[in-house]
């Protein structure tokens, strides 16, 4: 049977594994690699070992599917959108690979909204730190002897097609992700790479995500395919991520909470929010992700684990949510702005902290508890809120990552967004979503439409009426709070960081 050996390059890990024609998985391989933070707030990887990583994860996938006598056709790959390496002479990378949660550019990028804030309408991507625009403006300002070094600029995914292939190659999803394309014609924006200090000579060549080069003979020893075997350069994990649960159609959203959180949905031409709240990225010809990514997904469960019950052990998660269960909705009045690192959608800006508003002697532990995972689903419903005010339908939302382990927080994000949710069976949405990619461009899959109809939906949610009220009742004072505690954002950053201001770095 035909099969695609998918591989995910992702922030801590690179994934594989082998799909065949109905979409099922074989041979599942994850090796992981560090994410170092040599100065506060930055957070990088050693190119070297991201390569290698996302070799030797093929290598065992492919492995198990010549045992399962599938016949591997190509290999398709999804990559963490956003990261920025600088390749020298004789195609070495001579920086670490900077991660989107890399956060040394701030200052650049809040000059270039305050200067340019049309960019962000042209290219689909925030002005965040994470944008790789920004991150060459640090370089240019900071660094100038790399960037005069540098003969080349590109992500991890171009990092792993040029070992696989020989080629420099990005697609237009990786791309749309770097605040450097134009959504509208799909080229190179002059005044970004001006801005960059760069020019296009210095960036990959840009082929369809469906494109396909054949795989060099020495990679192929390395990997155990054929020599020639067709590498898929597939897209960037967050629109991937879609077409792996089926939300490929205008009016399905897909959902995500692992560490972060996500909520995108696909639409059919590009379309950029006029308030600047939501990205907007390519998937393929005629189709466009827009949505916005939160930093504080399940991160701020671990933080009610290790801050408010450091006695319920090193894995107190089940713990943590029998304990939120004992709140009810809406935690009896008390909100969590859950923004322990610097937030993304809708905001896209550094400046907000965590804080719980309306403590009375009343609340307890499973308040506090409760009132953070709340806070999580609140803010994904207001990014939500962001994509209908700005005119796109969801009426459908398809949700993934560890959170789905609890049934409580499972309910609680389906009553926090006030829509029907539908959990995929499979976890690795944007492994699976290179590999439904890769079908259709090895011709094995008509299109995406196809392959979302590969997608099995294993349980599906409906909003709980009284728990959805208390949510809708409590989500504008969510959200006026942002603007509201701005100023004391403001002064608590000039009297300090605070400790951790950067994602959890070094993580294996
Ligand atoms: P990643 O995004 O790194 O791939 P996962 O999708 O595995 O991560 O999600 C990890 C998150 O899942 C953790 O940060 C934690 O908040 C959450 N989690 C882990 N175990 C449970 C559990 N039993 N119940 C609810 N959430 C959980």
């Amino acid at each position: 049977m035909t099969a695609v050996v998918a591989i995910d390059i992702g922030t801590t890990s690179a994934k594989a594994a082998t799909y065949d024609e109905g979409g099922r998985e074989h041979g599942v391989a994850e090796v992981g690699y560090p994410l170092a933070e040599p100065e506060p707030g930055q957070a990088v990887q050693d190119p070297g070992a991201v390569v290698q990583a996302a070799v030797e994860a093929a290598r065992r996938t492919a492995g198990a599917a010549a045992a399962a006598g599938l016949d591997v056709a190509g290999i398709s790959c999804s990559g963490a959108m956003h990261a920025l390496v600088a390749v020298g002479a004789g195609d070495r990378p001579i920086t670490p690979v900077l991660t989107w949660a890399d956060q040394r550019a701030t200052p650049q990028a809040e000059r270039l909204r305050d200067a340019h804030p049309e960019l962000h309408a042209r290219t689909g991507t925030p002005l965040h730190p994470m944008s790789p625009l920004a991150k060459l403006a640090w370089f240019a300002e900071h660094d100038p002897a790399t960037a005069a070094a540098a003969r080349r600029w590109c992500g991890v995914k171009e990092l792993v097609l040029h070992r696989l292939t020989g080629a420099w190659l990005t697609e237009p999803s990786t791309a749309s992700g770097t605040g450097l394309l134009r959504l509208d014609t799909g080229r190179w924006d002059a005044e970004a790479l001006a801005l960059a200090g760069i020019g296009p000579e210095q960036l990959c060549e840009l082929v369809p995500t469906t494109h396909t080069t054949p795989l060099t003979t020495e990679a192929a020893r390395e990997i155990g395919l054929a020599p020639g075997t067709p590498v898929v350069a597939g897209a960037g994990d967050g629109p991937l991520a879609n077409v792996g649960v089926g939300a490929v159609q205008p009016g399905i959203a897909a959902c995500s909470i692992g560490t972060s959180g996500a909520l995108r949905l696909v639409v059919d031409r590009p379309a950029v929010d006029p308030h600047h709240r939501a990205f907007c990225y390519a998937l393929t010809p005629g189709r466009w992700v827009v949505g916005g990514a939160i930093n504080n997904g399940g991160i701020v469960l671990r933080w009610a684990g290790s801050a408010l019950a450091p006695d319920l052990g090193p894995h107190p998660e089940a713990a943590l949510l029998e304990l939120a269960a004992q709140a009810p909705p809406g935690s009896e009045a008390l909100i969590m702005l859950p923004y322990l690192l610097s937030e993304r959608a809708p905001h896209w800006s550094a400046l907000p902290r965590g804080a719980y508003v309306g403590l009375t002697r009343a609340h307890g532990r499973p308040h506090l508890v409760r009132a953070a995972l709340e806070g999580v689903c609140q803010q994904l419903a207001l990014v939500l809120a962001g994509l209908r005010d700005a005119g796109h339908e969801v009426h459908e939302i398809r949700a993934t990552g560890g959170f789905a382990r609890s049934a409580l927080w499972r309910q609680m994000l389906c009553d926090a967004l006030d829509a029907p949710l539908g959990f995929p069976r499979g976890r690795r949405g944007s492994c699976r979503g290179a590999a439904l990619l890769g079908l259709v461009a090895l011709g094995a899959l008509d299109d995406l439409d196809r392959a979302a109809d590969l997608v099995t939906i294993g349980e599906r949610l409906r909003p709980e009426p009284s728990a959805a009220r208390v949510y809708a009742a409590m989500l504008p004072t969510f959200a006026a709070l942002y603007e509201a505690l701005a100023p004391a954002f403001r002064t608590l950053r000039d009297l300090g960081p605070g400790p951790g201001a950067a994602p959890a770095a070094s993580r294996p």
